[in-house]
Order: C-alpha cells, then structure tokens, then sequence
C-alpha cells in the first residue's frame, strides 16, 4: 500500500471554531482522517502540513513509528506545538488506515480495553456560587461524575470589567487581577461543599494566570474541599514553581495542556511535581506519542487528564478516547459533547458519544468517526483569537 495524497481542509461549521482535517488517501481506496487543529493558529499547521504532503507520497502508511519520527526529523526546527500539533494530524490518519486494514478499532490496536468506559468531566460556569452550584447539579442530573467549577468565564472572578479592543473584529480586553479572584475562589468551593457535599468531584482550572506564590496560597485555600485537581495553577515557563505548590499544600496538580515536548514531562514526573498530566494527542503528535507519554508517567502514579474543550475537534476526541480505553493510568477526560451539535454531527459523522458520564470510540475499524469534505468545505475558515488581558493599571497579564 502507497500513500498517493494528502487532503487538507480548514473548516468552521459552527462559525466559531476553525477544524484542521486532513484525509490520507492510499492506492487501494483505503483512506485515513486526521486533525491538526491549533487554535488561533490553524492556517500556519495547514501551511505545515502542505510540507509534510509531499514527504509522505509515495510512502508505506503501515510504517507509523518510522514516519513519526522521519517528520519529527524531516526539518532542521524539531518539535513546537505547530510541528507536533502537524504531526499529530498525519499519526491519527496512518493508527485510522492501520486499523481499517486491521479491521479493528484503533484502541484494540493499542493494547485493547483496561476499562468499559472513559469518565469525563465537563464545565460549569456561573456569576455566582449560586448559579455555579444550578449549573453543578444539572451536570450532575446528567450523570456527570467529575465537575469543573469556574465562575465568571474566562478570567473566572478576578474579572474586573471588560474594554474594547485596539480595533473592531478583535476580542474584548479582560482586566483583571488576582487578588480579587484568590479571594472569590475559595468562597466558590466553599459554598459548593456545603451545598453539595464532599463525595463529588470538582476541579478548577486557573488557566495559567497566577504566579507560583499565588497559586500555592490557593491550593492551600483549597485543601478543605478535596479537590479532584487543580488545573493549570503555573504557566509552563514557570514549572519549578509547582515546587513551592506541592510544599504548601495537597492539592491535587494537573498541567500541560500547551506543552507540547516529552522531554518538559520528564522534568515535572522525575520532581514528582503533579498528579495528573493535561495533554492531548492532538497537540504532542498524536496518539504514538500519547502513549509514549502516559507509559512514561506510570511509575509516577501521574494519571491522564486528556485536554479536551471545545477547540480540539472530533476526530481529536476519537483519537484520545482510544488511548484513554487502552492505558492503565487513565484519570479522566475533559468532555465536549460534538454529538449534540447537528452540523457537526453531518461534517464528522459518528462523533464519540457520554452515557452516563463515560464516553467510549465506537466500535468501527479505525478511528470510527469520518469526515465530509464537501459539506465542509461550506463552512470556511474564519479567524479566531484568544482573549487578552490585562491588568487595571493597562498592564498586560502574563506570568
Ligand atoms: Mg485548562
């Protein structure tokens, strides 16, 4: 078998976020989708990917191992979450045909099943501990087992106001401060706990935007209401600071969903600096190096926490759930329900679906889940940016 092209598509079905798909086609009619989606950056994979088309022509698509790491070589700029994230997109596609051929799903493939289902967690926001706690209980109605509890959406309740941007079609400007949003956040968790007991499990995602000091007085905040993790409380130019995190409190700590490199895992499991590990297989190069990672992490006791919000598409999603299905050291998947949004569910046909809190890939050999071209290239690409902020003094925020 031959690889004898290469699809690349940008699509925005919902008109809010862009998808990178790509199709390997092969010269026995047996073709293999995958994703490459970087958000905000989804022309320049695409760009990327165009490179990577022309190496893989003419190539053997059952040689994964070999063709990781031919393109992981095929530049002299090695790694990055642009080329990782390119890279990602062509390994789901080659496991995708591997397992069409094998006539197996891909997880089957990987070691088969340590489990019938794959808990996930999903999001509840609100403006209050009140309309978090409403927000809470209808997720747990649904069967959720896991909670994220944020207040205030992005920027949660250190959120001040926000401005306009320099220029119209842009975000608004958040502003923000922490002192603010480390005094709201445990009342949050307080108000939960009371309401709804201790037995349920709720996380918070700090999204990067404290320093190492603050973040430990927060985790020490914590402590009281048996967080399942807390996310993302250090940037990863700050990782040494999960050090003054871990003195300070138990807390749970899961990280890294903008880490892209194994060698960065190494230094936080070899520390014994967190707990569970945020990546995705679509953004550390796919589900090869997924794997890798988490067989890495296991005489750590450090558990996945899939990354999975709304900016990893579908054909992502099927590539972390198969993994997930087949490591011993799954901990939990982050869950976007793509099923639930009819014109996603006509572009991805048979996206993964949650029953009762637990999401499985189907059944079908491969991945299990499709792309329709045509009806995708309707829906063209449209920029997207991330929020920016700032603090109130005009500062821009960042640690
Ligand atoms: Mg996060």
């Amino acid at each position: 078998m031959k690889i004898t092209d290469m699809g690349i598509w940008i699509t925005n079905p919902t008109g809010s976020m862009n998808y990178v798909v790509i199709k390997v086609i092969t010269d026995e009619g047996i073709y293999g989708v995958g994703e490459g989606t970087l958000y905000a950056s989804e022309p320049i994979v695409a760009e990327t990917l165009k490179v990577f088309r022309e190496l893989l022509i003419g190539r053997d698509p059952a040689l994964i191992e070999d063709t990781w790491y031919y393109l992981h070589r095929s530049s002299y700029w090695r790694g990055g979450p642009l080329f990782k994230t390119a890279l990602a997109a062509v390994d789901m596609a080659l496991w995708d045909i591997k397992g069409k051929v094998a006539n197996l799903p891909v997880y089957q493939l990987l070691g088969g099943a340590c489990r019938t289902g794959v808990v996930c967690y999903r999001h509840a926001d609100g403006r209050d501990p009140v309309e978090v706690e409403d927000n809470v209980r209808r997720l747990m109605e649904e069967g959720m087992k896991v909670i994220r509890a944020q207040m205030g959406g992005y920027g949660g309740s250190g959120k001040l106001r926000t401005e306009p941007a320099h220029r119209p079609g842009l975000p608004s400007v958040v502003i923000y401060e922490p002192a603010r949003y480390l005094l709201e956040v445990p009342k949050l968790f307080e108000h939960l706990r009371a309401q709804l007991g201790m037995e349920i499990e709720l996380l918070h995602d700090v999204h990067e935007q404290l320093s190492p000091l603050e973040s430990a007085q927060l985790a020490k905040a914590l402590e009281p209401y048996r967080l399942f993790f807390l996310e993302d409380p250090v940037s990863p130019e700050n990782k040494e600071g999960l050090a003054l995190i871990r003195r300070a409190s138990t807390t749970p700590i899961a990280i890294g969903e903008i880490i892209s490199d194994r060698e960065t895992w190494l230094t936080l499991f070899l520390n014994r600096w967190i707990d569970y590990i945020r990546i995705a297989p679509l953004h550390v190069g796919g589900i090869t190096e997924a794997k890798k990672i988490m067989t890495l992490a296991e005489p750590f006791g450090v558990k996945s926490a899939f990354h999975g919000a709304g900016d990893l598409g579908p054909i992502s999603q099927a590539a972390a759930l198969h993994v997930q299905m087949a490591i011993p050291n799954m901990g939990v998947q982050e869950w976007t329900d793509f099923a639930s949004v009819p014109v996603l569910q006509e572009v991805f046909p048979e996206p993964c679906r949650l029953v009762d809190g637990y999401a499985r890939p189907n059944e079908k050999p491969g991945l299990g889940i499709d792309f329709n071209t045509e009806l995708a290239e309707k829906y063209p690409y449209k920029p997207v940016y991330m929020p920016h902020i700032r603090r109130a003094d005009g500062t821009l925020h960042g640690y």
